[in-house]
């Protein structure tokens, strides 16, 4: 293999662009589903549309083979409440994380898939992915279940997160797609919804996109079409020749979903919402240091001198054993895992941790740092769990850290794994990889298209799936199980739909726009300056304290920015064009975070929210929803109760709203 340098020294030049460029070059496709993203939500939406008889088209800029955060891999799957073994219900589940949210999170998606999660995995097994023990490498541990081989994490009493060997089930979800005749279109971004008119707020008629190789252009028409884009990483932060940059969000998260869906007129929720942004960017390879978060929940942390830190559960009980961390207290139902989306657990359902004062204890000299991750002191069969089975399958765990931790000579059984060297402050999450706590650093948490209980977005024909497009949804399995739902959905709306009709100016307008970049002066900012300069306008002027002037201030910056740098920004190439039509969409996207920030006048402990203009913390009359949309591009906010999915028009319980939608 020639390196890059090694390329640049023999020819002395970079290499010619590998691909024809057709940048003059429209294609026109047809389907009766179009699926706007190929993570696993858009893999699956397109099997199950499929599989219900629609012609299904998929789009993506990277390859659906590996792409979007799931393509590495997966170590555990959440929500599988109707497996044989699980302890807890469809109902007791929703409930728990809507009390955990304080009503701030959709119940028709946590139902949805807790009444399918498991049903979804069953069809992953099916398709290829392990999801049982059958070489009975882990017999007679207290995590596997002797008659199903089903092995559990987390809480090994309540057995609702599934651990899966799952590195390949991105191309196991691939094959399948074929398999049915999927129109995969890799490599190509899409850059607007097609409505119909070319209104806004108008029925969704297809979309428009560009290949990041060839240049070409696509015009998608299509009865259904699902988003299923994934989220905005890149908004709050932009890191990418940093190590690990892309650690929990993948270049490709640009927010370009919901911007066409905020340009078409549909409506959205929860955007003001944001969370602590540490793991992009400035952290380090996930799952790459000593921690006991996640994929290591329960490991022994010990510090430089050899003292393990205790373990407590929620109520302030220390854990005397390994066994106890696995185990809800007897004030528990049952615990919840983390990464599902919940900015906010109660007591009630929150995981077993190290001891929670852990940040004091260490500025006292308690203890001393570096700390470690222990393994050696678990039992065998927990330490194999841990780093083996789960290290090798989880998402970007299996090459560089398993295998090149394990050629390099990393012996579980012998060696410890040195934390990273954070602040104390930052040692409250037991995630130490994620990085220090710089508060200015946020990430979108929790918001997302409004949708109804068949998943469909306020704009007929346009549907959404996926752990961040819609409103209140969580990681992998909920990607899967929305996907899987909303394909059966949009097929369903399919079959008797009109033969879409576009809109030829909307078309050509969006062909201008869409490579006015290759037309500009070469001097014009590339893509990266425009991503870093719309990430300092967020952090600064949208970050966790904020007031409507900072927000008003932000938006202004933002338009001067699309109409300065971005209006003149330059693209060399089709990749970079790629990459210049997200940072556009960054800049709309940003502009929605903004103007949903500004219609919540209360700071809100519960959405990590703080007005600095509006101090009272989740004052009586601001607990609601202010849904949010753009009509003849003005901005319309309306009110919602939190619990309006089980309210009129909808039925007033979540089985029977499900059985009314669900087939
Ligand atoms: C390292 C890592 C480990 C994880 N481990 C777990 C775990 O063990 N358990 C768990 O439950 N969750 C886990 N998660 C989270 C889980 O992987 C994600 O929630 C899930 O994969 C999201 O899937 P998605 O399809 O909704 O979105 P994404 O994976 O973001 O997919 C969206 C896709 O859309 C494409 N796209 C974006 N914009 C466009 C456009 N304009 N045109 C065309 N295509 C577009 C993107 O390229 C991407 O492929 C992990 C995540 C990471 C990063």
């Amino acid at each position: 293999m020639t390196t890059w340098n090694e390329y640049v020294e023999r020819n002395g030049t970079v290499p010619e662009w590998p691909y024809p460029i057709r940048y003059d070059k429209e294609n026109e496709i047809i389907a009766d589903v179009l699926i706007i993203g190929g993570g696993v939500a858009g893999c699956h939406a397109s099997i199950s549309a499929a599989r219900n008889g629609a012609k299904v088209v998929l789009t993506e800029t990277g390859h659906a083979k590996r792409s979007g955060s799931g393509g590495a891999g997966v170590d555990h799957w959440h929500g599988a409440v109707t497996n044989p073994c699980s302890k807890v219900t469809p109902e007791d589940y929703t409930n728990a994380i809507m009390e955990c949210a304080h009503g701030y999170s959709d119940g028709i998606v946590r139902y949805i898939i807790c009444k399918e999660g498991w049903d979804t995995l069953l069809e992953c097994e099916e398709m290829g992915v392990q999801i049982r023990d059958v070489k009975d490498e882990f017999k007679g541990a207290d995590f596997r279940d002797e008659e199903t081989k089903l092995m559990f994490a987390y809480d090994y009493k309540s057995r609702h997160v599934i651990r899966v060997w799952g590195y390949n089930i991105k191309p196991c979800l691939y094959n399948e797609m074929q398999r049915l005749g999927v129109g995969i279109y890799n490599r190509v971004v899409i850059t607007s919804l097609l409505t119909e008119g070319g209104k806004q707020g108008g029925k969704v008629v297809g979309a428009t996109g560009v290949n990041t190789r060839t240049g070409e252009f696509y015009t998608f028409k299509s009865k259904a079409t699902i988003i299923a884009s994934g989220g905005g990483g890149r908004l709050f932060s932009f890191a990418p020749e940093v190590t690990a940059a892309g650690s929990m969000a993948n270049m490709n998260s640009a927010g370009i979903g919901h911007a066409i869906g905020w340009n078409a007129g549909a409506e959205f929720v929860l955007m003001e919402q944001t969370g602590p942004g540490r793991l992009a960017g400035f952290g380090y390879a996930p799952y790459s240091m000593g921690n006991t978060s996640n994929t290591y929940h329960g490991t022994p942390i010990v510090d430089a001198n050899g003292k393990e830190v205790p373990w407590f559960d929620p109520y302030g009980k220390e854990l005397k054993n390994v066994k106890e961390r696995f185990l809800p207290s007897l004030e528990q139902k049952f615990q919840l895992g983390i990464g599902i989306g919940l900015y906010f657990y109660l007591k009630q359902y929150v995981l077993n941790d190290l001891v929670r004062d852990l940040p004091e204890r260490i500025r006292s000299g308690e203890f001393a740092l570096p700390l470690y991750a222990d393994l050696t002191r678990l039992p065998e069969l927990e330490r194999r769990v841990i780093f083996g089975m789960m290290v090798g399958n989880e998402g970007k765990t299996r090459i560089p850290i398993y295998d090149t931790f394990t050629k390099a000579g990393f012996d579980p059984d012998k060696d410890m794994l040195q934390a990273s060297v954070l602040l104390p402050e930052s040692y409250q999450n037991s995630n130490f990889w994620g990085g220090n706590i710089i508060p200015h650093l946020r990430s979108l948490a929790g918001g997302g298209f409004m949708v109804d209980w068949d998943l469909k977005t306020s704009l007929e024909g346009l549907y959404s799936a996926g752990g961040a497009p819609i409103f209140g949804s969580g990681c992998h399995g909920e990607s899967h199980t929305t996907g899987r739902y909303t394909g059966r959905k949009a097929a369903a709306y399919a079959r008797t739909a009109p033969e879409p009709t576009v809109d030829r100016k909307q078309v050509e307008m969006e062909r201008a726009r869409a490579y006015a970049p290759l037309k500009q002066n070469k001097n014009g900012v590339g893509w990266k300056e425009l991503n870093y300069a719309i990430a300092r306008v967020m952090q600064d002027y949208c970050g966790k304290y904020k007031n409507e002037r900072t927000l008003n201030l932000g938006l202004r910056l933002l338009k001067e920015l699309k109409e300065n740098e971005a209006a003149t920004a330059y693209a060399s190439n089709p990749h970079e064009l790629g990459r210049t039509m997200e940072c556009l969409s960054l800049i709309t996207l940003g502009e929605l975070v903004m103007h949903a920030s500004l219609a919540r006048k209360c700071s809100s402990v519960y959405l990590d929210f703080y007005r600095l203009d509006y101090p009272e913390m989740d004052p009586p009359e601001w607990q609601k929803l202010l849904p949010i949309k753009q009509e003849e591009n003005k901005v319309k906010v309306r009110e919602l109760p939190l619990d309006f999915h089980l309210k009129s028009p909808y039925a007033s319980g979540y089985e029977e709203n499900y059985k009314l939608h669900a087939k």
